[in-house]
């Protein structure tokens, strides 16, 4: 790979590096387990950002009307490329991001999960067809690609997120110009280098670094057809806004608090470990996180000792070292969780896991946190209405099946949640009544399969479509239909009424 590991960290346009002379912002791009700055990234000008977009309109005209079997041969190719060096992938992300190599690998084989279903796309497009609609008129629906896609991703899942979005887009023949989050981008470069290898043409999958500069130069740039965002609620308010405003099709993903009910009949030893790998896997900055554990107030006593004694024993280092549990993404995002913790203090939460200190198996200054435990947290409380996206788990007490999802569904987010019960007829009231868009039962990350979509509700998702599945076809493709008659040749006349069938 020619584009990764350098120093500055450059764009990905026409299958090449790319190098834009008159810019000279860059981003530090931290080693999160050593707390070092390992490279910095080049941030794109309007200029630089509008020839990605440049490129991605060059090539969409050829890509679009390149075969469903061409297409597919590079998908299979690069499917079968990204499989087997899937472990040079993993060690950048956790050398950039820091969460634990075995998570890195569980972010890539989600993300493969996509690559996969793009490999199905001749079977996903295939339209409708009507014989004899009208008398000797046929009706066809066909899909076909928007045209040029911006996808913006953020930094938790510097891999799998990109993938939700580029291999459809792609595989749906449109071109793309991805803006990675400017945390972790080196990613990013990887996969659209890998791509090239697979047999991509130039122009198809552009890589452009920056912020919010080139992320409004995509929003307002009138060649970009659709935008697929993902961040936290008031940026993806902002693209949602912004960029339908803007006449573009947008799907803008958003924060999350996603709530773990606990009933009475569940299996409390499978109910806590749950809650610590939902809660404090990736450091807890995982979208699908669960960051409220809603227990019921006759088992809670007992279900907090049991998440308690778990925490502890947790083993925060170094992701390359066989930690539990690695670093948050930067110093400034560690002082804002610990920061949470104090206001959680101050509230009057009990504390029963502090997760400030505590010894690490690191080296050097890592943006490392313990996992932090709360319990009889209210819900007027900062550590319960914010995202916090870090190890930092809630019980908050119901005295009922009722409350618990009358709480749930108070909640302004919607994208995940999880109950945890024996009782049948519980959960399927659950599934039935809850507010949420993704539902675990005794399943705490009901992160979808990549042939079902993925998407939250409320202010976790603007936007109709969810992403990959078959949603994520509909969202990279408009509908057309056409409906025709070759002449029989027979003449019906002229007649200036709406067309009726007969
Ligand atoms: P973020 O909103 O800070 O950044 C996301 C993207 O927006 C990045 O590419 C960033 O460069 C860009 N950006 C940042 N500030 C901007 C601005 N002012 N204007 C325009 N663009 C801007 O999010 P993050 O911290 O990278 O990621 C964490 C957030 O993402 C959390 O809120 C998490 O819940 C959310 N997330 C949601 C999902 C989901 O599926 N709903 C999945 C993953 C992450």
């Amino acid at each position: 790979m020619t584009t990764t590991m350098t120093e500055t960290l450059q764009h990905w346009i026409n299958n090449a590096p790319f190098t834009a002379e008159g810019d000279t912002r860059t981003g530090k791009v931290y080693n999160p387990a050593t707390g070092e700055v390992a490279r910095h990234v080049a941030l794109a000008s309007k200029a630089t950002t509008e020839a990605a977009i440049a490129a991605a309109a060059a090539a969409f005209p050829k890509w679009r009307d390149t075969s469903l079997t061409r297409r597919t041969a590079i998908m299979f190719n690069f499917r079968q490329l990204l499989a087997e060096r899937k472990g040079e992938l993993a060690a950048i992300i956790t050398a950039e991001h820091g969460k634990v190599l075995d998570d890195a690998l569980g972010e890539v084989a989600r993300g493969l999960e996509v690559v996969e279903l793009a490999c199905n796309a001749p079977y996903l497009l295939k339209g409708e067809y009507s014989e004899n609609a009208s008398t000797g008129v046929d009706v066809q629906s066909q899909r076909q690609p928007v045209g040029v896609s911006a996808i913006i991703s953020p930094f938790n899942f510097p891999a799998m997120v990109p993938l939700w979005f580029f291999p459809v887009a792609i595989a749906s023949g449109n071109a793309v110009v991805l803006k990675p989050s400017e945390k972790d981008p080196t990613a990013a470069n990887w996969l659209a280098e890998l791509f090239a290898e697979a047999g991509l043409p130039e122009g198809v999958l552009n890589v452009v670094h920056g912020d919010k500069e080139s992320v409004d130069t995509l929003l307002n740039d009138e060649r970009v057809s659709s935008v697929s965002f993902v961040g936290s609620t008031p940026i993806a308010q902002y693209v949602y806004s912004t960029g339908t405003a803007n006449g573009k099709r947008v799907q803008a993903f958003g924060g999350a608090k996603n709530h773990m009910l606990v009933l009475p009949d569940a299996d409390l030893d499978l109910a806590a470990d749950m809650a610590i790998n939902a809660g404090f896997g990736a450091a807890g900055e995982r979208c699908m996180a669960i960051s409220v554990v809603v227990a019921l107030e006759n088992i809670a006593d007992e279900l907090v000792a049991k998440i308690a004694e778990r925490s502890r024993k947790l083993r925060v280092g170094d992701g390359t070292r066989g930690c539990d549990m690695g670093p948050l993404i930067t110093g400034e995002h560690r002082d804002k969780v610990a920061g949470y913790i104090d206001a959680g203090i101050a509230a009057g939460a009990e504390v029963v896991v502090d997760g400030r200190g505590g010894s690490v198996d690191a080296d050097g200054e890592g943006f490392f946190l313990h996992p932090t435990l709360f319990d009889k947290v209210t819900t007027d409380m900062s550590i319960y209405t914010d995202e916090i996206f870090g190890p930092v788990l809630s019980v908050v007490r119901v005295e009922s099946f009722n409350e618990g999802i009358d709480l749930i569904n108070a909640s302004k987010y919607g994208n995940g949640t999880a109950i945890f019960t024996n009782d049948g007829g519980a959960a399927r009231r659950f599934e039935n009544e809850i507010q949420v868009g993704m539902v675990g039962v005794n399943v705490p990350i009901p992160v979808p399969v990549g042939y079902h979509s993925f998407g939250g509700w409320k202010a976790s998702l603007f936007g109709d479509q969810h992403a990959y599945g078959p949603e994520g076809f509909k969202f990279f493709t408009r509908n057309k239909v056409v409906t025709k008659r070759w002449l029989d040749p027979s003449h019906g006349g002229i007649n200036l009424g709406f067309p009726q069938n007969d």
